[in-house]
C-alpha cells in the first residue's frame, strides 16, 4: 500500500525508509550433507563456523559472494534453504542492525515485560508495539535519546516560530487561544505558582501571566528558552526536568502540553512532576489520543504517528492508569478535535474535499463526548498521600 506520509525536509536525516523488516540469520542444518565444493561449500563452511550469520556477513566475508548483484546472492541462499542445507535462525534485532536503536525491557505504564508485545505497525522503520498487559502502544525498539533530541535544531525552531507566529505576535489572539484552559484551571484552583514544562517560546506562560499566575518555564532548547525569556517576564530555566532546581511541593500547577509522548519514560517524568506539585495542586496535560476517530480512519498514516519522535501513544485508559500510578486523581478528562484536516486526508479525492468541513462539524460534538477526539486533555489533582 503506498504511504501517504511525506517527509518534511528537516526529517530526511532521521529516516531510513528502505528497511521495514529486519534481515534473517542462517544456521547450518546438522543433518544435511554439506556441499562438496564450490561457492555453496564455502558458504556452508562459513555458516558452520559463524552460526547466526546474516546475508550481510556472507556478502562481506565469503570470497566471491559480495561482488555480484544482491538478487543473485539472495537466489543462492534461497536455494540452500530450500534444499535444507541452511536453515533460518530468527531475525536480527533492529537494535543490533542499527546502533541508533535501543530496546525497552518493559511497559512504562504497567511494567509488563516487553518480550511478548506484538508489533501493531511499522512506520519510519520503527515498530510500534502494544502492551499485552495494559494496551499501551509504544515504539520498541526505539531511537536513543541523543538521536531523538537531535531533531530540535535551528531549523525546527524556525518552523515552530512560523507555526505560532499568528498568536505569538498578537497578544489578544494568544490570550483567546489559551483562555479556555486558564478558565478550567482557575475553576479548579485560584491562581498561584504555575510551571509550564516544555514551554517552547512561552506563549502559554504569557497568557497565564495576564491572568495573574506567578509563572515559571522550563525548556531544554536554548533557542526556545531565550525566546520565552523575551516573550514573558517569568524565570525560564533552560535544561531538563531531571536536574531543574525546583523544590518539592513548591508549585500549585504544572502544565505539560504535548510533551509526554516524546519522553523516554513518562512514568519517571510524572513521578518527578508529582513531587514538585503540592498535595491538592493540579497537573494539566495534552497528548495525542490513539483511541480516536483519526487513528481509526487513517491508522499509521495519521500525521501524528511518527515513532522516531512520538515514542508513546496514549488512550484514555492507559493515560488514566499512568496518572493513578504516579500519584494523581483525574479532575477532568476530555478530548479536543483540531479541525477538518483528518477528514480531508481520509476523503483523498479532490472532488470530495469540500465535504470535510461538514463532516467535521457534524462529528466533533459526538467525538468529544465519546473521548474519540484527536487530543486528550486532562486536568489531574495531586493526591494527598
Ligand atoms: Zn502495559
Amino acid at each position: 500500500m503506498p504511504s501517504r506520509e511525506s517527509a518534511a525536509p528537516h526529517d530526511q536525516n532521521y529516516l531510513l525508509r528502505d528497511l521495514e523488516v529486519t534481515p534473517v540469520r542462517f544456521r547450518l542444518n546438522p543433518r544435511a550433507a554439506p556441499p562438496a565444493a564450490g561457492l555453496d561449500a564455502t558458504i556452508a563452511a562459513f555458516v558452520r563456523d559463524h552460526p547466526g550469520a546474516t546475508m550481510n556477513d556472507l556478502r562481506t566475508y565469503v570470497p566471491g559472494f559480495g561482488e555480484g548483484p544482491y538478487e543473485a546472492a539472495r537466489a543462492v541462499l534461497t536455494r540452500l534453504v530450500s534444499t535444507r542445507i541452511l536453515v533460518l535462525d530468527g531475525q536480527v534485532p533492529l537494535e543490533e542492525l542499527d546502533l541508533r536503536y535501543e530496546r525497552v525491557a518493559c511497559c512504562d505504564v504497567c511494567g509488563e515485560s516487553s518480550a511478548t508485545h506484538a508489533v501493531v505497525f511499522w512506520k519510519h522503520n520503527t515498530p510500534v508495539v502494544r502492551c499485552a498487559g495494559c494496551g499501551l502502544l509504544y515504539a520498541n525498539p526505539r531511537w536513543k535519546a541523543e538521536y531523538l533530541f537531535g531533531r530540535y535544531t535551528d531549523d525546527y525552531w524556525e518552523l515552530y516560530r512560523d507555526k505560532v507566529s499568528a498568536t505569538a505576535t498578537d497578544p489578544v489572539a494568544n490570550q483567546a487561544r489559551w483562555d479556555p484552559v486558564l478558565t478550567d484551571l482557575a475553576q479548579a484552583l485560584p491562581a498561584g505558582r504555575i510551571l509550564d514544562v516544555g514551554c517552547a517560546t512561552g506563549e502559554f506562560l504569557l497568557a497565564a501571566q495576564a491572568r495573574g499566575w506567578a509563572i515559571q518555564g522550563l525548556e531544554s532548547s536554548p533557542i526556545g528558552a531565550e525566546q520565552a525569556r523575551q516573550t514573558t517576564s517569568g524565570p525560564i530555566y533552560c535544561g531538563t526536568l531531571e536536574i531543574a532546581p525546583y523544590e518539592d511541593a513548591s508549585l500549585d500547577v504544572v502544565t505539560l502540553w504535548d510533551v509526554i509522548e516524546h519522553l523516554q519514560s513518562p512514568r519517571a517524568y510524572l513521578e518527578r512532576i508529582a513531587r514538585l506539585i503540592r498535595p491538592g495542586g493540579l497537573f494539566a496535560l495534552t497528548t495525542p489520543n490513539i483511541r480516536s476517530l483519526p487513528y481509526a480512519l487513517l491508522g499509521r498514516d495519521w500525521e501524528i504517528v511518527g515513532p522516531n519522535d512520538h515514542l508513546y501513544y496514549f488512550a484514555p485508559r492507559t493515560l488514566a492508569r499512568l496518572l493513578a500510578r504516579t500519584g494523581f486523581a483525574i479532575h477532568s478528562m476530555r478530548t479536543q478535535t483540531s479541525g477538518a484536516t483528518v477528514w480531508r486526508q481520509w476523503l483523498r479525492r479532490p472532488a470530495l474535499q469540500g465535504l470535510a468541513p461538514g463532516l467535521h462539524a457534524v462529528t466533533w460534538p459526538v467525538l468529544d463526548r465519546l473521548l474519540l477526539g484527536d487530543e486528550l486533555y486532562v486536568i489531574a489533582r495531586r493526591r494527598e498521600d
